[in-house]
This record gives structure tokens, C-alpha cells and sequence, in this order.
């Protein structure tokens, strides 16, 4: 196993084994290790390895090469101490990349004072998101931070069956059709001269006020 090519998991929860798995799918080397023995077991086969340790032990993360690693994400959620313990031995370790994850507004302040750039919310992030696909006619919604989203949904009428160049909608809404798809056919860039129909699925970018607004119109 390459380590500075793979990603190194620790905490095999709901959260680090369905990313650690995703990774897998995608290609990427993983060492996944947990405290558990039933987790690791329940994960053996499914990772490039799977090691039971408690990541609080400098000693067992050096025995597994963790400092040669690049990407390491800590994705011990309850056990806030655990994470906290563990993700200062990485920094130490000068890893270039580590992301963590936080269960609540203060478990993620400490891991930024630590100097973890990259905290992750799961569940805030997901609630977020989720509020935004309950509100709307949206069928998919990410928000690619700063203000900006893209946003899966269906056109409204005054987009449908005219050029997108006399829709003016970049100027009335603020937003752009990026992309659109009809029926089973693939996903089309648009043009100019793109005439939508009613039953199509646009990708539509913009401040995300503004894709949130479009994606209300009927
Ligand atoms: P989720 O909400 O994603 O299921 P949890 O925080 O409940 O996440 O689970 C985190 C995982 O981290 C558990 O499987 C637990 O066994 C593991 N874990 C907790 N403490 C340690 C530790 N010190 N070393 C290694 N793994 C740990």
C-alpha cells in the first residue's frame, strides 16, 4: 500500500465506512481502522485493510505508517475526546491533509483551534440541504459554499419551448442553465439556442438566493 496515494479512515461509523467504501468504489487505497473488532470484521474484504486500534496511542499510529500518509480523516463522531486526542497526534505529524468530523458547533470550534482546516459537518450540512429540498420544487441542491449553488430541477414555463437566448433569464433571475437532459437521453450542455421542454431536468447555477428562487417558479 502506497500511503501518501491512499487515504487513511479512521472511525468506521455510519459516516467513515460509507466514505471509506465510496473512496473504494472510486479507486482510492484505504486503511480503514476503528476500535471495534465487530466493525472491523464487519468490514474486512471490503477495504485495502481494515486494522482494530485505538488511534488515541501514538505508538499504534505509528505502527501503521499513519505519518506517511497525506489524507487521513477522522471520522470519530460521539467519543469527542477520542477525536480530539487523535486528530492533535496527526497534527503533529505535519499530515498535509486532514479532515475531521464534528457532531456539534463546539466539537468542531476545538477542532479548528487544534488547526484542522478542513471540518466537516455531516449532519448540519445534510439538514441544510435536505431544508432546501423540503422548501422547493428542487430535486437535488448543493451549495458549493460562498454563496453559490447548483440546483437539479424542472424548468418553468417561461423557459420552456423558446431559445434560451430570448428567455433573458441570466439577467431577470441572476442564474444560468448550465445543463439539461430530456427523458432517457444524456445530460446536454445547453446553448443558445437550447429549447427546453416542460418534462426536462435542468442543472441551474447561480448566488444561491437566486437558483433557490428560479427553482420556485412554475
Ligand atoms: P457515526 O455517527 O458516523 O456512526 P460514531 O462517532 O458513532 O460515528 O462512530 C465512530 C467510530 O469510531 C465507532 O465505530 C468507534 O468504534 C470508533 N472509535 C471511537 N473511538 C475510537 C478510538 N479511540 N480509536 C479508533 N476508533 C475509535
Amino acid at each position: 500500500m502506497a500511503e501518501a496515494d491512499s487515504v487513511a479512515v479512521i472511525g468506521l461509523g455510519r459516516f467513515g465506512s460509507a466514505l471509506a467504501l465510496e473512496l473504494m468504489a472510486n479507486g482510492t487505497e484505504v486503511l480503514g481502522i476503528d476500535a471495534d473488532e465487530d466493525t472491523v470484521q464487519g468490514l474486512n474484504g471490503l477495504l485495502t485493510h481494515v486494522v482494530r486500534a485505538d488511534t488515541t496511542k501514538e505508538e499504534a499510529l505509528r505502527q501503521l505508517a499513519i505519518p506517511e500518509f497525506d489524507r487521513v480523516v477522522v471520522a470519530i463522531g460521539s467519543d469527542i475526546e477520542a477525536s480530539i486526542l487523535t486528530t492533535s497526534l496527526l497534527l503533529r505529524f505535519n499530515i498535509p491533509q486532514i479532515w475531521a468530523k464534528a457532531v456539534s458547533d463546539p466539537h468542531g470550534a476545538i477542532l479548528e483551534q487544534l488547526g484542522v482546516k478542513r471540518v466537516i459537518y455531516p449532519e448540519k450540512d445534510m439538514g441544510r440541504r435536505v431544508a432546501h429540498l423540503v422548501r422547493g420544487a428542487m430535486q437535488d441542491y448543493l451549495d458549493v459554499g460562498d454563496n453559490f449553488a447548483l440546483v437539479k430541477t424542472q424548468p418553468p414555463s417561461i423557459v420552456v419551448g423558446i431559445p434560451l437566448r430570448d428567455t433573458n433569464i441570466r439577467a431577470r433571475y441572476g442564474i444560468t442553465i448550465s445543463a439539461y437532459k430530456h427523458g432517457d437521453q444524456p445530460w446536454t450542455y445547453t446553448t443558445m439556442d437550447t429549447v427546453l421542454a416542460s418534462g426536462d431536468t435542468v442543472l441551474v447555477a447561480g448566488q444561491t438566493e437566486h437558483a433557490e428562487a428560479f427553482s420556485q417558479l412554475r
